[in-house]
């Protein structure tokens, strides 16, 4: 399957991406892990999005699309992949579409993860991301780990994401309104959009998501 995760910062969109790969034996493909990656090994790339992101800016399309690209050109998408963070913005889904097509291919879903406003923040605010494993994601209230700073999974130190600082959370709130929700129409044109509540547990979002997929 081909599907492509929409939602606001702090939606949950990487846990439930991670669970749903997991579930569907398909690549989970963030754009935003591999900035991180990038950022974290210094190379030319990363130095150009870390600016961006440390602003709560998306990054120029012309680094972004290619790098996505790329990354679905690797052979474990041949047979499918889950996009979280990507597109975010109309220019990045007709670059989408135009790549699909040259491969005579097309997206199954869109999952449209919905949240209130207000608990964007709160989220966000508490998050705490392993150094180790992007993955593996705490909240200091929600899901706090067992000793503070510390995953609980593999030992790795937490540590708060630059960009979650709440001035840089309604910075990104405000771009995801104005240049990612148009992508929702655009899917909704093709038929494409499911529209889920994201509150609840991980477990129950997943359960909405596995059945919006018609895998339940
Ligand atoms: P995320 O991990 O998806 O929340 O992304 C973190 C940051 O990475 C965003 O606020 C942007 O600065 C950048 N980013 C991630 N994906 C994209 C994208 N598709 N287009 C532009 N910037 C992106």
């Amino acid at each position: 399957m081909r599907i492509v995760l929409v939602g606001p910062p702090g939606a949950g969109k990487g846990t439930q991406a991670t669970v749903l790969a997991g579930k569907l034996s398909i690549p989970h493909i963030s754009t935003g892990d591999l900035f991180r990656a990038n950022i974290s090994q210094g190379t030319e790339l990363g130095q150009k999005a870390q600016e961006y992101m440390r602003g709560g800016q998306l990054v120029p399309d012309e680094v972004t699309i290619g790098m996505a690209k790329d990354r679905m050109s690797e052979p474990d998408a041949a047979g499918g992949f889950l996009l979280d963070g990507f597109p975010r913005n109309i220019a990045q889904a007709e670059a989408l579409d135009g790549i699909l097509k040259e491969d005579g291919e097309e997206l199954d879903a869109v999952l449209d993860l919905e949240v209130p406003e207000e608990e964007i923040v709160k989220r966000i605010a508490g998050r705490r991301i392993c150094r180790s494993d992007s993955s593996h994601v705490f909240h200091v209230e929600y899901s706090a780990p067992k000793t503070e700073g510390v995953c609980d999974i593999c030992g790795g130190e937490l540590y708060q994401r630059d960009d979650d600082r709440e001035e840089t959370v309604r910075k990104r709130l405000a771009v995801y309104h104005e240049e990612t929700e148009p992508i929702i129409e655009h899917y909704r044109e093709q038929g494409l959009v499911t529209t889920i509540s994201a509150l609840g547990s991980v477990t129950e979002v997943t359960g909405r998501a596995m059945a919006a997929l018609g895998k339940s």
